[in-house]
């Protein structure tokens, strides 16, 4: 049996460090923005190389709370991927703006800069790439289109978390990085959590009171906010994570340099733009003969899944926005793509069976 990722083995590998890091939290009592936090914020903004790192309850509150420090308002555009977990779109919509879709590309599955640029009207007020399965999207034309006309740049990061481009980490690019530490993510909590981080003292001050019902001085509200904080426990395991993200983004990287290896007569195997690092949070491949590949890997008990079988534009929810709205290459991806077990534990036999299943789903 092979899971799509085994956050058993690897707690039972880092055991003696979080059970302590955990007791020690609850008996500080500190449970609400407490040290571990503020530790943890600091250990992430020097991690990021970005000036200020503020912790939330989850990635898509980080993308709420950024489109909001954005300055994003009611009846604004804001361009981005079709291609990604609903929360990228979601976060636009709860801020009463709307989401603008453009098309990616076939190589990366990431958006394409001058799709965004031929999207911008005089209603746009950011742009919301996403890092799509740990592959940085191409920050540095991005940013230049973003500057040009003057519009916010945020980075969804859920996905990317320690990957960069040169040495740049994502989400110290653009005016806003968000992050999410859902437990399967590539640094993920033992729950819910995320991360904002931000360049200038001014964003980070907004982020940080939205994030505490709208305070800088307690029980004095200055804007409406939310509860959106990390909790101290998470925030204590994280940081026993850290440690290991880059040894465990590497290991990544060996499985999916061996899938790659194995199977790239079989399926297209995922490309990788030099200009990036890719961490690999997903193995995806496109195929043609999807529906037998999974019959078989599910016969041998091997898990896999569809990210995503619906792009953002088909989806009930933006059906009607989107009527006359046509991305064939998010289309594309989204009828062919299928994505294998993948985690820092998994080790080569494993990844070879896998790659044998493959192969013998497609000599049937
Ligand atoms: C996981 C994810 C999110 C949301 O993060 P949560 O912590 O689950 O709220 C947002 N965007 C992308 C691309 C994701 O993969």
């Amino acid at each position: 049996m092979i899971p799509m990722v085994d956050l058993k083995t690897q707690y039972h590998q880092l055991k003696g460090e979080i059970d302590k890091a955990v007791l020690d939290a609850l008996e500080s009592t500190q449970f609400i923005l407490g040290p571990n936090v503020t530790n943890l914020e600091k250990e992430l903004a020097e991690y990021l190389g970005s000036p200020f790192a503020i912790s939330c309850a989850s990635g898509t509150d980080a993308l709420y709370l950024a489109v909001l420090a954005a300055g994003v308002k009611p009846g604004d555009e804001v361009i981005t991927t079709p291609f990604t977990f609903i929360a990228t779109a979601e976060a636009i919509c709860y801020a009463g703006a709307t989401p603008i879709f453009v098309d990616v590309d076939p190589r990366t599955f990431n958006i394409v800069p001058e799709l965004i640029e031929k999207a911008i009207t005089p209603l746009t007020k950011a742009v919301i790439p996403v890092h799509l399965f740990g592959q940085p999207s191409d920050m540095t034309a991005i940013r230049e289109i973003c500057d040009r006309h003057k519009l916010m740049l945020i980075e969804d990061c859920a996905q990317s978390f320690g990957s960069g481009l040169g040495k740049d980490k994502t989400g110290s690019i653009g005016d806003f990085g968000c992050f999410s530490f859902f437990p399967s993510k590539n640094l993920g909590g033992y729950g819910d959590g995320g991360l904002v981080s931000c360049k200038t003292a001014d964003n980070a001050d907004i982020v940080k009171m939205l994030r505490n019902h709208g305070s800088k001085v307690r029980y004095h509200h200055d804007v409406i906010g939310l509860n959106s904080r990390l909790d101290d426990l998470q925030a204590a395991i994280l940081r026993v994570k850290l440690r290991y993200i880059d040894r465990f983004n590497q290991e990544r990287r060996r499985v999916a340099h061996r899938y790659s290896e194995g199977m790239k007569d079989l399926v297209t195997v995922p490309f990788e733009d030099q200009k990036g690092n890719h961490i690999y949070h997903q193995y995806t491949v496109l195929t043609n003969r999807r529906d037998e590949i999974m019959a078989k890997l599910s016969e041998k008990q091997i898990a896999c899944a569809i990210y995503y079988p619906i792009p953002l534009h088909r989806q009930n929810v933006f059906a009607k926005q989107c009527s006359n709205v046509s991305l064939p290459v998010a289309e594309m991806i989204a009828e062919t793509c299928l994505s294998l077990p993948i985690y820092p534990e998994m080790s080569n036999d494993q990844v070879d069976q896998v790659i044998d299943t493959v192969r013998e789903a497609l000599a049937g």
